[in-house]
């Protein structure tokens, strides 16, 4: 269908052009033909050249009916022509014609207006000379004038046409008046040739080419060729009145506009295409912009370095309740928890003077007045020209997850370490929590030269209690110690533990063995005082021994001296008779510790 369509349009060119005389002037239908091979596939060549042979041919020989030798030489001429500008001008088989393009509009510009013309031209002057022995360089311009002109003019104009008809029409609907517009100027402007106005299509041409583009352009170009070429060929028109004056040709003139006002075309043209391809590409970023911040989960918030706001992404509302546009009104630390404002002053700060930001762990508060937890990643926002800092971009994310996760394993951790070192049944410290304190405490005596007391105690005739009472009740007599013990024991740096089945031990550090004996002898009577029935006991009640040793920790000593020191006291407290206190002598060396019974 469409080289059909082709065969009858470049049929029509050459007939109307042939028949007015204006072929000479300027020749649509190498255009025509090139227009057709720059969109068809390039397997479709072949069909397209034969109908555009066949169209030149049949339009010539209805004009000149006696000249077949010619008609053919130039149909194969004029072929050969549109064939040289297609190759050059569509090297892949992909490429698509796009006039827009500054590249493209320059490669067309040589090849199929200059190169194309040039050669095919001069076969036809040396064509000429060899026949008739007359060097016609004539023949060679109007080459040039007539089929590079026509190209420039036609292609362009069809390509658009020929490619998205269906817009055309609906951009060509909607603004109907410019082409009605442009008809009108043009046949003022060419009918008669007593008022100049051709000026006037200037403005309109601007317009067109802005509503309409580069093939609209195109288009009003190839009408003011078609009505100009054929009223000036009549003697009507502006150029014919000026050629008759000054003798140059009318055509020539005409040519001449036409040139100048394509060359217009294409320039604006071209610059349109670059702005409005710049203009699609900032559309495209932008709208990639939007749909990341829209749908990040993270807000994203742009303010300068004194705190307003110039943009806060709509996530602001599915974290903190407000809206967007509450949250620009706000400044930058309004929200932030009087306790974390520092820290974020800080960081600012840095970044006005030149550092690269940071992350910030702080509160914010949200619609309903609770403050939530959140990390605000702190970017310098640079001026693009100086690189100075103008701003600060910052990404805030909800972490109150995060941190109330942190919060109970920190809980959970502090739980463990303090299961780890407490006694299950009485809540005191566990061995292992005894010996770390006893070590500690050593290596400071050893340090603040000052004495270190131990008390070790042990339950009296514990063993016939359980057998007694059975073990439940021993347990719970155990519990009744160690809270005895504990009413006495009341200094923070104190230690009381239970360190075996029914044996406790105290660590007094800063103590003097004076002073280790009174609190030992007062755990004893607080034992004593809460009269717990024990009937094996020659006291009838339950009793408790206490071994007591005080040292002054030095080099070379070890805290078991200690143990074993406290340990033979409380054997001794045993061998005396139980229910009582053995301890060491008071402030005196180590070496001399007595048993004081
Ligand atoms: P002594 O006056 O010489 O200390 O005589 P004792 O019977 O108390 O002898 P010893 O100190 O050796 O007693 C150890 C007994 O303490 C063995 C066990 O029946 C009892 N015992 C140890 N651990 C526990 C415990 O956790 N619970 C209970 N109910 N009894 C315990
Ligand atoms: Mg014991
Ligand atoms: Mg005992």
């Amino acid at each position: 269908m469409r080289v059909a369509g082709s065969f009858v349009v470049v049929f029509v060119a050459s007939l109307v052009m042939g028949l007015e005389d204006c072929g000479r002037l300027i020749w649509f239908a190498n255009g025509l033909l090139l227009s057709y091979l720059l969109l068809a596939p390039r397997w479709l060549w072949r069909r397209y050249c034969i109908a555009g042979f066949a169209a030149i041919l049949a339009g010539g020989l209805i004009v000149f009916p006696h000249a077949l030798l010619k008609c053919t030489a130039l149909s194969a001429l004029n072929m050969t022509e549109v064939l040289i500008a297609a190759r050059l001008l569509r090297k892949r088989s992909m490429e698509l014609p796009c006039f827009t393009n500054q590249r493209y509009l320059l490669r067309f510009g040589l090849f199929a207006v200059l190169v194309a013309p040039a050669a095919v031209g001069a076969v036809d002057v040396v064509g000429t000379w060899i026949s008739t022995k007359v060097l016609d360089w004539g023949t060679l311009f109007t080459w040039f004038t007539a089929d590079g002109l026509g190209t420039a003019i036609v292609a362009p104009a069809c390509v658009s046409l020929f490619s998205s008809p269906k817009s055309h029409a609906g951009v060509l609907k909607k603004h109907w008046y410019l082409p009605l517009a442009f008809v009108s100027i043009t046949l003022l402007s060419f009918c008669q040739k007593d008022y100049p106005v051709i000026f006037l299509l200037y403005p309109v041409v601007a317009m067109i080419l802005f509503r309409l583009g580069l093939g609209g352009a195109s288009a009003a170009t190839l009408f003011v060729a078609a009505a100009g070429s054929w009223f000036t060929i009549h003697g009507a028109g502006p150029f014919s009145r000026i050629g008759s004056a000054s003798q140059v040709a009318p055509t020539l003139l005409l040519q001449l506009y036409l040139a100048s006002g394509m060359f217009l075309v294409f320039a604006a043209g071209s610059v349109l295409g670059t702005l409005r391809s710049t203009e699609r590409r900032l559309r495209e970023t932008v709208s990639l912009h939007n749909l990341v911040t829209e749908n990040s989960r993270d807000l994203i918030i742009l303010a300068d370095f004194i705190g307003n706001r110039s943009y806060v992404s709509a996530s602001a509302s599915t974290w903190g309740g407000w809206r967007s546009d509450e949250l620009t009104r706000k400044s930058s630390l309004e929200l932030v928890h009087p306790e974390d404002r520092g820290k974020a002053e800080t960081i600012v700060r840095g970044m006005q003077l030149g550092s690269d930001g940071g992350l910030l762990e702080c509160r914010v508060r949200n619609k309903e007045g609770e403050y939530v937890w959140v990390e605000a990643n702190l970017r310098p926002v640079r001026d693009p020209v100086t690189g100075v800092p103008i701003g600060v971009l910052n990404m805030v994310r909800d972490i109150s997850k995060r941190k109330r996760a942190e919060y109970e394993l920190m809980r959970a951790n502090a739980a463990l370490e303090a299961l780890a070192v407490t006694d299950a049944m009485t809540h005191l410290a566990n061995r292992h929590r005894f010996d770390k304190a006893l070590s500690d405490e050593w290596r400071r005596g050893m340090r603040e030269h000052s004495p270190l007391s131990l008390l070790l105690l042990d339950a009296d005739w514990f063993k016939s209690y359980n057998d007694t009472y059975g073990h439940p009740r021993g347990d719970s007599c155990l519990k009744q110690i160690a809270e005895a013990m504990q009413d006495v024991v009341t200094r923070s740096s104190d230690l009381v533990a239970r360190i075996g089945g029914e044996e406790f031990a105290v660590i007094l550090p800063n103590t003097s063995g004076d002073g280790a004996f009174q609190v030992a002898d007062q755990i004893c009577a607080a034992v004593r005082r809460r009269k717990l029935p024990h009937n094996t006991n020659p006291m009838g009640i339950v009793t408790i021994s206490i071994g007591c040793a005080t040292v002054i920790p030095s080099l070379g000593q070890q805290s078991s001296i200690l143990m074993q020191r406290a340990d033979n006291a409380l054997y001794a407290a045993k061998n005396a008779g139980r229910n009582q206190v053995c301890g060491a002598a008071l402030e005196l060396p180590t070496e001399c510790i007595l048993q004081v019974s």
